[in-house]
């Protein structure tokens, strides 16, 4: 078998998230920091949810893995209870970069051709909404994770 190319911040001293201030992310704690991509896309809420410290999933503590289904739960209900919103995915790849990265992305009410794994070419695909709507999805996302 040949080698396989390396990932992203592979070497935490070239970790573009851990060279990122908490000032970049929308929500921070402790343990975790939540950004979007730098501007709207075809979807109405992709968010990233990544921990703080250089680690991959398999590498979480069980602390930081209770947390993770915490974290993930609150934010498929805070992203699912905007209007626009009918489901929300939740992703983990794993082969972009070596920091964990859990994506939510939102299918947008009634696109029911949106559904599946494809939804993902579809937020590349579709016209980017409204920046004042996609502004305001995240700091509703935002606010919900802030209280408590
Ligand atoms: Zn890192």
């Amino acid at each position: 078998m040949g080698t396989e190319p390396p990932r992203r911040g592979d070497r935490q001293e070239q970790c573009s998230a851990c060279h990122t201030p908490d000032s970049a992310y929308l929500w921070t704690d402790e343990r975790w920091r939540l950004k979007s991509p730098p501007k709207p896309s075809g979807l109405p809420v992709v968010v990233i949810l990544e921990p703080r410290a250089h680690l991959d999933l398999g590498d979480l503590s069980t602390m930081h893995a209770a947390e993770l289904g915490v974290l993930t739960v609150r934010l498929e209900r805070a992203i699912r209870s905007l209007e626009s919103v009918a489901q929300v995915h939740v992703n983990r790849w794993g082969d972009g970069t070596a920091h964990l990265q859990m994506w939510f992305l939102a299918r947008p009410h009634g696109y029911l051709q949106l559904r599946g794994p494809f939804m993902t070419m579809w937020d590349e695909v579709l016209p980017p909404i409204d920046e004042y709507e996609w502004q305001m999805n995240l700091e509703y996302i935002s606010a919900w994770l802030s209280a408590d």
